[in-house]
């Protein structure tokens, strides 16, 4: 296999990349193209992509070498969800971060999660506004300094992963960046479609320039720490709330294979012409 196996997936003039030096966006490229190249696709004419505004939204537009829509702040489940609607036949992937998809986008996210729309939803959490240099956001953890909370912020975060699971989606799953393998098994699983229906990966990847080098800290020893912190669920569980503080429970929370938004639309418009 060739070193540079994964540029087959990414546009010419890609590299070297937009983000700050050291930021996990590139591991999450690199899982994402290892994961096409293991289900053994050639061309990445089947996908689309979508993202809004965020850091990581830049993953797939420009980067990735397939059909991709960069659309508005939070809009990225709305025009994902349209784009799926009139192409049925597409696998569309939202890529977007806790600014875009659990703040000003949360609600499109919930609707769709609702529905459990055929799509596969990956949240890059970096815990801050990264793009915008680094404002608190709602998945920001308590305590944290940020450019508007500079004594530690005093709100409670969000749990994306709690959220989703409240919902019809039929695949959930967080892991954090010190998970290359996990998650590169999650998008190989999420994108062969042995569940449809919508597919959910958060995916805890915090900001190197506004969190990690703000805790004093490089983004190797950074990884060190979530390889640490971040904890198997069933472990998690298993542990007191004292022991549970400080981490971060990670891995498959569900997977069903219910059928999705359009399955049950056309089932409905069949009884609805009989
Ligand atoms: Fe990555 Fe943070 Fe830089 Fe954005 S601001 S590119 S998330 S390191």
């Amino acid at each position: 296999m060739s070193p540079h196996f994964s540029l087959q997936y990414l546009r010419s003039g890609a590299l070297p990349t937009a983000f700050c030096p050291g930021c996990y966006n590139g591991i999450i490229i690199n899982a994402l193209m290892k994961a096409f190249r293991e289900l053994g696709v050639t061309k990445l004419d089947r996908y689309v992509f979508v993202s809004g505004i965020g850091c990581s939204s830049w993953i797939p537009n420009p980067y990735i070498r397939a059909d991709s829509v960069h659309t508005l702040h939070g809009r990225a489940v709305a025009v994902a969800t349209g784009i799926k609607l009139a192409r049925p036949d597409l696998e569309v992937i939202v890529i977007g971060g806790d600014g875009d998809l659990l703040s000003i986008g949360c609600n499109h996210l919930i609707h769709a999660a609702r529905r459990n729309m055929e799509l596969v939803v990956v949240l890059v959490n970096n815990l801050v506004l990264g793009m915008t240099r680094g404002q608190a956001s709602p998945t920001t953890p308590q305590g944290t300094r940020t450019v508007t909370t500079p004594f530690g912020n005093f709100e409670e975060p969000m749990n994306a992963v709690s959220l989703l699971m409240s919902t019809n989606a039929n695949y959930v799953a967080r892991w954090c960046i010190s998970n290359f393998e996990q998650l590169k098994e999650s998008f190989k699983e999420v994108l062969s479609k042995v569940t449809k229906g919508l597919r959910f990966i958060e995916i805890v990847a915090p900001c190197v320039t506004y969190v990690v080098r703000y805790e004093g800290k490089t983004p190797g020893e950074k990884i060190k720490e979530l390889a640490r912190t971040c904890v198997d669920k069933d472990t998690y569980a298993s542990l007191s709330p004292k022991e549970r503080r400080d981490l971060i429970p990670v891995g498959v929370f569900r997977r069903e294979n219910k059928p999705g938004f359009i399955d049950r639309y056309r089932e409905y418009s069949t009884r609805a012409r009989g």
